[in-house]
């Protein structure tokens, strides 16, 4: 037991006990798994692990030569729509646009949220192009359900940046110009998708220090 296990039975062993001991802590297992990776007001993944799963892909598409884009999004003026509506509908807003984003793309794509009001979205084996498309929908259908909502006089929306890898080559040169990608979205007026422009080559680049 010191070593770690987690129950001695003895044989023989009885199916009826040995199952539902395996079950439980299976069950166990995944709760426990899920509240460690998972963002409890979302059920999203939480930043921790969406930036784990973005190395895990980017070294995926680095080994098969594949297409991997990255969207962050945040939502604009947040504050003021939880100063003017509360907390309460505050949150209700960051899972309606959490359910967007679950039901809009792919099944294998990667939905975290990063903190707050602000989401990350990895999608393998998508071109910048294709990426900036599925994000406008998603920008647009977001946009339109605030507009549906009858207490709410001007539109809640959202500013996306994309950034592509193997354009951007770590997972951190990956995140930094979509970041800066959505300061560009935020500076020109929010309610907008912008793409990442080409890598910026540094001297540190050049002569291999940074990664
Ligand atoms: P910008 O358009 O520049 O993004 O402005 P903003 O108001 O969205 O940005 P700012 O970072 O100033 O405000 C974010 C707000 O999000 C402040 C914080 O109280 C709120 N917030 C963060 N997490 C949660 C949450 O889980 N629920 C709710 N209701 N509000 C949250
Ligand atoms: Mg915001
Ligand atoms: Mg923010």
């Amino acid at each position: 037991m010191s070593a770690g296990a987690d129950d001695f039975l003895v044989k023989p062993i009885n199916p009826r006990h040995l199952i539902p001991a395996v079950r439980s802590r299976v069950e166990r297992f995944r709760d426990l798994r899920d509240l460690m990776s998972r963002d409890s007001l979302t059920g999203l993944y939480n930043h921790a692990t969406a930036k784990e799963l973005l190395e895990t892909e980017l070294a995926r598409a680095g080994r098969s030569g594949a297409t991997v884009s990255f969207a962050m999004l945040d939502i604009d003026h947040f504050k003021a729509v939880n100063d003017t509506f509360g907390h309460a509908v505050g949150d209700s807003v960051i899972k309606a646009l959490s359910s967007i984003l679950t039901r809009r793309l792919r099944k294998g794509d990667v939905i975290g949220r990063l903190g707050g009001e602000e989401f990350g979205a990895i999608l393998p084996d998508t071109s910048a192009d294709e990426a900036f498309s599925v994000m406008e929908t998603i920008r647009i259908a977001f946009e339109e359900i605030s507009k549906n909502a009858a207490e709410c006089d001007a539109p809640i929306t959202l500013s996306c940046g994309i950034a592509t890898f193997p354009a951007c080559d770590t997972a951190m040169s990956l995140s930094e110009a979509a970041d800066r990608a959505l300061y560009e979205a935020k500076t020109k007026g929010r309610n907008k998708t912008v793409l990442a422009g080409p890598s910026v080559v540094t001297p540190d680049k050049i002569f291999g220090l940074s990664r």
